[in-house]
């Protein structure tokens, strides 16, 4: 190889790094409605081991004969059969073939793990136990569906809470005292400081958790998407699809469908509308919020709960 194909090369790469770096920022590629359309970091190709190859003295300039065909690729070996911190700061890349992923860790260093059960390549049905800390009877739905058969076609993802930290502390809140559900990047606005029930952050997915999330969602592209919250005791009709799917979650657990809370909150950056926004590019996908009485569910609400999700799993 020439001197100027690699010094090419040593370019080419140090900007590829360059450009996950601004990709792992809070405010980038999660920021806002122009980067909706940028391409999930899980589609590149750039190998995980690039920052420890990248030479320290990177030229300045390009000459103006270096090459720009070079590929920047990894061999398939290469690959690990998990997912994988692509650098420091960079969001994980996913093999949907495991049965477990580390989606993400919370400001305090807790996991916010994925499990998989049923059927590959089945119906994908994503189920979030708590997002809310203090809203956390989900789990036990979580727990029961782990222990289910699930039905042969259903490709069902769980995660147990999505805000570990809240849900340590019983705080509705992470650690930064922001509200989850007002973080995400789909029409999100500032409310609020610190302090505030519904502080929506410093900027839209600014959170580590949000940006887990998104990270995971944008790659999972599930078929359903459900989270739970408390205590309002309802589920709010929507129309098409996601409306009927709804209704059908509704009418097996005995939970009315009505509009939420006298309209007293505000709706910016939540969760569920998020996804269906980003899942709606491509589907007919759905997302919803589940909320759920107050308290501690009885076993036959844990179970009806479960049973719903597994008929709306089979029936889509
Ligand atoms: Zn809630």
């Amino acid at each position: 190889m020439s001197s100027n194909v690699l010094s090419g090369t040593r370019v080419l790469v140090a900007a590829a790094v360059l450009l996950l770096a601004a990709c792992a920022g809070p405010d980038s590629s999660l920021g806002g409605a122009t980067s909706a359309s940028t391409p999930p970091i899980a589609s590149t190709t750039i190998p995980a081991t690039v920052p420890a190859t990248v030479p320290a003295t990177v030229p300045a300039t390009v000459p103006a004969t270096v090459p720009i065909t070079v590929p920047i690729t990894v061999p398939a070996a290469a690959a690990p059969a998990t997912s994988v911190v692509l650098a420091e700061g960079a969001l994980a890349v996913f093999d949907f073939a495991a049965t477990q992923l580390a989606v993400g860790t919370s400001i305090e260093g807790r996991p916010i793990t994925a499990d998989r059960y049923g059927t590959p390549g089945g119906r994908r049905v994503l189920v979030i136990g708590v997002i809310h800390g203090d809203e956390d009877a989900g789990v036990a739905i979580i727990d029961e569906l782990r222990e289910r058969d699930v039905p042969d076609g259903v490709e069902l993802w769980v995660i147990e809470s999505m805000n570990p930290d809240g849900q340590a502390a019983q705080n509705r809140q992470n650690a930064n005292q922001v509200d989850l559900n007002r973080n995400f990047p789909h029409k999100w606005g500032v409310i609020g400081e610190p302090g505030n029930s519904q502080y929506a952050g410093t900027g839209p997915a600014s959170e580590p958790e949000t940006q887990a999330m998104v990270n995971l969602i944008t790659q999972l592209r599930p078929d359903i998407a459900v989270w739970y919250h408390q205590d309002a005791n309802l589920i709010i009709p929507s129309t098409g699809r996601d409306g009927r799917i709804r209704a059908r979650y509704a009418e097996l657990t005995a939970l009315p469908l009505a509009d939420c809370c006298g309209g007293g909150g505000v709706y910016t950056g939540i969760a569920a509308s998020w996804a269906k926004n980003e899942l709606q590019k491509d589907s007919d996908a759905v997302a919803f919020i589940v909320e759920l009485p107050g308290g501690v569910l009885s076993t036959q609400q844990v179970n009806a709960h479960a049973n719903a999700v597994l008929t709306i799993g089979i029936e889509g």
